[in-house]
């Protein structure tokens, strides 16, 4: 954790707030902060800055806070990521989030087991921690923008062709034998598959809504690997 996220319901007057839990445990336990001591803080949606600690007991943390720094700023990145097993989905949750993703959507593939979409992690309260601690890795403030899309085919027939408007879109397709592009200056659109790959069919109709497939290399990588691997060549 590189910055404390605070919400609304942490503060007790305007300046100060009182924490408990994780983010109590985390300071006294991990970071092995003392009264007087001062760490990174930041309003989920809002501006960051500096938190002093006055109390830090078993019960509370307590901070005057002062919050004067805007977020680092989005990569122009939306991912549709087929969605991945639910232990991977939280990782590649956080690290999407802590690498700057804008926004996110989990779509429907043939290869995607139909017991993911029923798992806890993708109830609300996961998806909204994982990205909290993508967040808090990358001391930013501002969540990506987080959708599910269970049909494959409405969506990219439907919505896609809107969505990437002004966007360059790219699929991430091991074997397509097109090198994904590097540092490119304006928004990208990028597909990644489930973990068994995409289907030919389903390559083919992100083809033809407008998709250009492209490759890292002959190496195939984790979901979480390609992800970070991704972003990286393209920004
Ligand atoms: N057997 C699958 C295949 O050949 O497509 C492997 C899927 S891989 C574990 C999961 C996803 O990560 C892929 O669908 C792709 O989007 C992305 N990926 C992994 N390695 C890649 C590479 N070398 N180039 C482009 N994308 C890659």
């Amino acid at each position: 954790m590189n910055l404390l996220l605070l919400l609304d319901t942490d503060f007790i007057s305007p300046n100060h707030v009182r924490l408990s839990g994780r983010r109590l445990e985390h300071v006294r336990d991990i970071h092995r902060l003392q009264v007087g001591d001062s760490l990174k803080v930041g309003m989920l949606g809002g501006y960051s800055g500096n938190g002093e600690i006055h109390r830090l007991d078993g019960e509370y943390l307590e901070l005057n806070v002062t919050l004067d720094c805007p977020p680092p700023p989005k990569l122009p990145l939306t991912l549709i990521l087929a969605l991945p097993r639910p232990k991977v989905l939280n990782r590649v949750l956080a690290s999407a989030t802590s690498l700057g993703v804008a926004r996110i959507f989990l779509v429907n593939a043939w290869k995607v087991e139909k017991s993911y979409w029923k798992s806890p992690r993708l109830e609300e309260g996961n998806l909204l921690h994982q990205r909290i601690l993508g967040l808090e890795q990358a001391r930013d403030t501002m969540l990506p923008e987080l959708q599910t899309r269970r049909l494959l085919r409405p969506f990219v027939e439907d919505e896609l062709p809107g969505l990437i408007r002004d966007t360059l879109p790219l699929m991430a397709h091991p074997g397509s034998g097109i090198p994904c592009p590097r540092a490119v200056e304006g928004p990208v659109t990028l597909t990644i598959g489930p973990e068994g790959g995409f289907l030919p069919q389903e390559v083919e109709l992100f083809g033809r809504a407008g998709f250009q497939a492209v490759e890292l290399g002959p190496r195939i990588l984790r979901v979480e690997t390609a992800v970070a691997a991704l972003v990286s060549r393209l920004y």
